[in-house]
């Protein structure tokens, strides 16, 4: 069977994805629309409880979800998410890392265990999730696998640890195109601009700005004159995780509203 015809196989045996971070903003987004595009989905986070308006929202339309909570930068707690999912929903050979934080520090004011703390969950914990779910991409002899980034991969001033670990996720993203790829497993990166979430309100209080301000500013400097919502994001991720995206490979794509590099 050639891997055209393996992805359009796929389709008729719709499986397991699994969405970190996936509690609110880009992650849930990114979740309800995996569900409508016919996955079962493991909606992952620090909190289970904190899960059950993404799970709440998928079984509202008739999907499958479950919740499991796991903080991705601890390896022992993916591994037994990924197991707990495989268990239930069946082995997920949909992978979103998504889960992330970041915090203000430049060179000079980061800590080592602020360091640790941003790599951890946005580096590690996308190879740590990553890692144990290649398994199962591997036994399907099909996979997807993206990774957000962001465009602080190309220099954020003043966020020195999350721009480091965002450009590490490109590098981290190509190899696996590259390792995979001969396993019928795609790996692709969504690099965001600004995108209406949690994350963004919190540097818009960092900044002493109304968050109508933070988003006023962002939109001006966008071309296409807005700035992103998280169903942005998952637009982009629901094309690569499906069959048609079966020759995008080792891609970062920049859903920015304009071109960043
Ligand atoms: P958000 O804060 O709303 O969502 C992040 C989610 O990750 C939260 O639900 C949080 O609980 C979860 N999380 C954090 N640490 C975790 C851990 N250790 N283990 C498991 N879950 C954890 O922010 P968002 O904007 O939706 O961010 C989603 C992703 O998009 C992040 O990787 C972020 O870096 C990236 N991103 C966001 C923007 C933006 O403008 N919002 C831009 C570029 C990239």
């Amino acid at each position: 069977m050639t891997q055209s015809e393996q992805d359009s196989t796929q389709v008729a045996t719709r499986r397991t994805a699994l969405v970190t971070g996936a509690a609110g903003g880009i992650g849930a987004a990114v979740a309800v629309r995996l569900a409508r595009d016919g996955f079962a989905v493991g909606v992952l986070d620090l909190a289970e409880d904190a899960c059950a308006g993404t799970v709440g929202a998928i079984t509202a339309e008739g999907g499958s979800a479950t919740a499991v909570a796991a903080d991705v930068s601890d390896e022992r707690a993916v591994g037994a998410a990924v197991r707990h999912v495989a268990d239930l929903l069946g082995p997920p050979t949909v992978l979103v890392n998504n889960a992330g934080f970041a915090r203000a520090a430049s060179v000079g004011e980061m800590t080592t265990a602020q360091w640790d703390a941003v790599l951890g969950v946005n580096l590690y914990g996308a190879f740590f999730a990553t890692r144990a779910v290649v398994p199962h991409m591997k036994s399907a002899e099909w996979g997807r696998v993206v990774n957000i980034s962001s465009i602080s991969a190309l220099g954020d001033a003043g966020r020195i640890g999350y721009a480091s670990a965002k450009a590490g996720l490109l590098g981290f993203t190509k190899t696996l195109a590259l390792e995979l790829g001969p396993h019928g497993v795609t790996a692709n990166a969504i690099a965001p601009g600004f995108v209406v979430s949690d994350m963004t309100r919190a540097s818009a209080r960092r900044l002493g700005l109304t968050f109508e301000e933070f988003q006023r500013r962002a939109a001006e400097s966008a071309p296409v004159g807005r700035v992103g919502t998280p169903e942005d994001i998952a637009h982009t991720a629901s094309f690569l995780a499906s069959p048609a995206a079966g020759f995008v490979s080792g891609q970062v794509i920049y859903v920015a509203g304009g071109p960043v590099d």
